[in-house]
């Protein structure tokens, strides 16, 4: 009879405590987001795969074309194409491949940057069905993002060529009478 009781009294007990808990928990505000509906801030430290950093003032990317990242990435993630256009004093990036799939996220292409050109982007929600869908062309993204914020892509104007000014034509004189 007693252990009986005992156990009713301790049974109410945990049922009581438990119910409190659910009643204190259900009266705050939800910690949860509405996922896909509502998305959270991704840190800035996160690290996604990398984009073209943008100038947005100049609406235009950063790369030089030097090729560091490529030489500096361990896993021959990214393949960079540039020409020179005729006439052009530089090569200008054309196509800015990376396979994303090998990357490792160590960030030496990023640090081996001597314009900062590129930077880790926070794309958390990365999906695709097969491994190409995780092969980017870098600049044909950067154009579209920087159509998104409403900007134009705006390359920089070739140097015109270098011609000699026309020398001043010596001032006629009137012919003198004698
Ligand atoms: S983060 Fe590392 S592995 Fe990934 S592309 Fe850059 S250098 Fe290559
Ligand atoms: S290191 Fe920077 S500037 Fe050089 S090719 Fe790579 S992204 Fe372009």
């Amino acid at each position: 009879m007693v252990k009986y009781f005992t156990e009713l009294f301790s049974g109410m007990k945990s049922l009581l405590v438990g119910m409190g808990i659910t009643a204190r928990v259900g009266m705050r505000k939800p910690i949860t987001v509405h996922y896909p509906f509502e998305t959270l801030n991704v840190t800035k430290n996160f690290r996604s795969h990398i984009e073209l950093a943008l100038d947005p003032e100049k609406g235009f990317h950063k790369c030089i074309t030097c090729g560091m990242c490529e030489r500096a990435c361990p896993s021959g993630c990214i393949t960079i194409k540039s020409e020179k256009p005729e006439g052009a004093k530089k090569k200008e990036l054309v196509a800015y491949y990376l396979d994303y799939t090998k990357c490792s996220l160590c960030a030496n292409c990023v640090e081996s940057c001597p314009t900062d050109a590129i930077e880790f982007s926070n794309d958390y929600k990365l999906v695709g069905t097969s491994r190409h869908d995780f092969h980017f062309e870098l600049l044909g993204r950067a154009k579209k993002r920087l159509e998104k914020m409403g900007k134009a892509w705006t390359p920089p104007e070739a140097e015109p060529p270098k011609t000699e000014a026309p020398k001043p034509k010596a001032e006629a004189t009137a012919p003198t009478q004698a």
